[in-house]
């Protein structure tokens, strides 16, 4: 590889990467020599000329550049790749008892050493993103690796997200191995069944980040009239209602998300007449319940990011502090609200310090009970503390 591209970057520059954070910004850059292409390997030096990684060319993006590795006898290519995935498969055996659920994510891009790469396992069907330059130009062995590893029958792709305009990929979203699936693909998660459209649903047809929180509230929900904000398919709502809550009114924007969750309600034999779909602006929603005088035991907010970077805190914190406030004076005294953010740009230390704020205007005094993340298939690594974008808090009021 004495050949490869090589990024030099300006001096002071290379502090990030000496900390292992596998993000290289355009700005940090001083040199590019050997015209690399989208997606290519190149050889990334210190200003000093010091060797620091190896990583995948990005022209179009702000994050120019992806580390692939630190270590410079390790060489980007199948055999990393492979170990790679290997290692990220090995953690789910190791974290995610094989008794919980029959879905799962099985690589989470950074925080498993594949930038870029997100792979979602659904049944025996596994659903790929493939978000970044670098994994682009890697597409067919990272897909054969994944299809051997999972030993999965059929992939699907979604990498129509965001993430790859920014990349200056265009969307690609399909079946592109196996046959497609004979009727609706069903998944089981602690105990409780769901249909998942892994074509046209969010995502990748699932929010599997929230699987042991869902469980851990429907726990909770026993006796109580409950409050499902940003319901997406039923996940809260069904936990809650497995779990002997009096009602659960759930709210969402997504008609075909609550179409979905109504099967759900359904395929687990759960009563229909215990469960309230409401599409709907959640903001406004809240509104309305409100000068309806209705009030809950327990409340659920599970809204979409509002911050993806930093950058978008403030706005984002006006938001979360609208339903928060607005979901507490709906809460009667001893009711929980579990509330969640995935803003990967909203720190867990923001978060509480917003519902602290949410709690004084709203003249209630709330009791810490929990706090929560996403699930162990969805790793964090130290030196990456964007992958720890989800958050959410137990809070009772007193
Ligand atoms: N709690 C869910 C996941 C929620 S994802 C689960 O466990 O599966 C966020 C959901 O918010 C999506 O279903 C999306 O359709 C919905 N949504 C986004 N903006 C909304 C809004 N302003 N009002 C209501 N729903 C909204």
């Amino acid at each position: 590889m004495g050949a490869a591209p090589r990024l030099t970057l300006k001096p002071g520059r290379e502090r990030s990467l000496l900390r292992r954070h596998p993000w290289i910004f355009s700005g940090a850059i001083a040199e590019v020599r050997g015209a690399p292409q989208s997606g290519d390997t190149v050889d990334v030096r210190g200003a000093d000329g010091h060797f620091l990684a190896w990583a995948a060319y990005s022209p179009a993006s702000q994050i120019r550049a992806r580390v692939w590795s630190f270590d410079e006898a390790e060489i980007p290519g199948p055999d990393l790749f492979e170990r790679r995935i290997g290692a990220a498969l090995d953690l789910r055996r190791a974290t995610v008892p094989p008794e919980t659920t029959n879905a799962l994510r099985l690589v989470h891009g950074e925080s498993d050493g594949l930038p870029g790469l997100v792979a979602d396992r659904y049944a025996d069907t596994l659903v790929v993103q493939i978000l970044s330059a670098g994994c682009e130009r890697w597409r067919d062995a990272l897909i054969a690796i994944l299809r051997e590893r999972s030993g999965c029958a059929r992939i699907h792709e979604r990498s129509d997200t965001e993430g790859r305009e920014l990349e200056g990929l265009s969307a690609s979203a399909g079946l592109i191995a196996g046959t497609a699936v004979d009727g609706p693909l069903e998944i089981v998660e602690h105990g409780i069944r769901y249909e998942v459209d892994v074509a046209a649903g969010q995502k990748t047809g699932f929010y599997l980040d929230q699987r042991d929180n869902r469980a851990r509230v429907g726990l909770l929900a026993e006796g109580r009239e409950a409050l499902n904000g940003f319901s997406y398919t039923g996940g809260f709502a069904l936990c809650a209602l497995a779990g002997g809550a009096r009602s659960v009114l759930s709210i969402d924007s997504s008609a075909p998300a609550l179409e979905l969750a109504k099967r759900n309600l359904a395929l687990n034999g759960l009563e229909a007449d215990r469960a309230e779909w409401l599409e709907a602006d959640v903001f406004g929603a809240l509104r309305g319940l409100r000068t309806e005088d209705r009030q809950f035991d327990l409340v659920v907010l599970d809204p979409p990011k509002f911050a993806p970077t930093p950058k978008d805190a403030e706005r984002a914190a006006r938001g979360y502090k609208d339903i928060n406030l607005n979901a507490l004076k709906l809460l009667r005294r001893g009711g929980l609200l579990a509330t969640f953010s995935c803003s990967g740009g909203v720190s867990p230390e923001l978060f509480q310090k917003i519902l602290a704020g949410a709690a004084a205007d709203a003249g209630v005094s709330l009791l810490l009970r929990e706090r929560y993340r996403a699930a162990a298939d969805h790793p964090v690594r130290i030196e990456f503390p964007e992958g720890e974008y989800l958050k959410g808090l137990l809070l009772e009021r007193l």
